[in-house]
């Protein structure tokens, strides 16, 4: 098993604040929040980054994109969200398992996160 902090997230042995729950994915609540609601969605299986998506994952990934439209509505999002995945070390990924970013709850403006 990699080193790996969402892995241990998932697996609870880190705490966090959950969010949604499946067989396939996890959301919960960013440690450092960039905006009102800031939620991390996450595969439980460790896939490092979207780097490493292909045509094995794509049911997977499109579930993840169904579960962030439902977390986005159950939180209430109505005036817009952002869905933000940072790929690499270019983009600034610090945590090296994959995960979507859902920010939302003010106007994001130019910013990207
Ligand atoms: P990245 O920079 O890789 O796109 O995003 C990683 C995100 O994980 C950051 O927004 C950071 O605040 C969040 N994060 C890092 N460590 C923890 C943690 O232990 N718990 C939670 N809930 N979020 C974390
Ligand atoms: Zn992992």
């Amino acid at each position: 098993m990699p080193d790996c902090l969402f892995c241990k997230i998932v697996e609870g042995i880190i705490p966090s604040k959950k969010v949604y729950d499946d067989d396939y994915c996890y959301a919960f609540r960013d440690i450092n929040p960039q905006a009102p609601t800031h939620i991390l969605v996450i595969p439980k299986t460790h896939i490092p980054s979207f780097a490493e998506l292909n045509g094995s994952t794509e049911a997977l990934v499109g579930h993840m994109t169904s579960v962030i439209a439902k977390i986005a509505r159950d939180e209430g999002l109505t005036g817009g969200y952002r869905v933000v995945s940072n790929c690499g070390d270019d983009a600034g990924q610090t945590v090296h398992h994959l995960h979507f970013h859902i920010l939302g709850g003010k106007p994001m403006g130019d910013r990207m996160a």
